[in-house]
């Protein structure tokens, strides 16, 4: 996700965070991102949208170690989760590890111990990660 495309999606006040979604006016579907050109359950046009935003919080419905990535950010391996939001969205991004580019270790995968947990997102410098909320202090 580019600077630009980080700044129209979320909104911070001090350490909180938030995500700038949509809600259709006509069947009431949330969408995160933000629906740019109609609604993608009825058809609703854009202008038959308001904006709301969400809390970051969330379980982990999936999860998978990246081993081999295109770029040197983040290094690897890391974990991509997708988190299904409290109201409703899904959305991907990395898990915050203890221990960033360090091999996870047979039994204890990071992406195994993450499915069904709560997490919440934080903005860490141009990326949105995930916490798991027990290890929040
Ligand atoms: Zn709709």
């Amino acid at each position: 996700m580019d600077d630009a495309t980080l700044d129209r999606l979320t909104r911070s006040e001090g350490d909180q965070l938030s995500l700038v979604a949509s809600r259709c006016l006509d069947c009431g579907h949330l969408a995160f991102p933000d629906e740019r050109y109609g609604c993608e359950r009825c058809g609703a046009l854009v202008e038959r949208h308001e904006s709301v935003t969400l809390a970051p919080r969330g379980v982990v419905s999936a999860a998978a170690t990246v081993h081999r990535h295109h770029q040197p950010e983040p290094a690897t391996p890391f974990v991509m989760v997708t988190v299904r939001l409290d109201e409703g969205p899904a959305l991907k991004g990395v898990l915050a590890t203890p221990a960033p580019g360090t091999a996870p270790t047979p039994g204890t995968d990071a992406a195994h111990l993450a499915r069904g947990r709560r997490v919440e997102g934080r903005l860490d410098g141009d990326r949105v990660t995930f916490h798991l909320l027990e290890e929040l202090g």
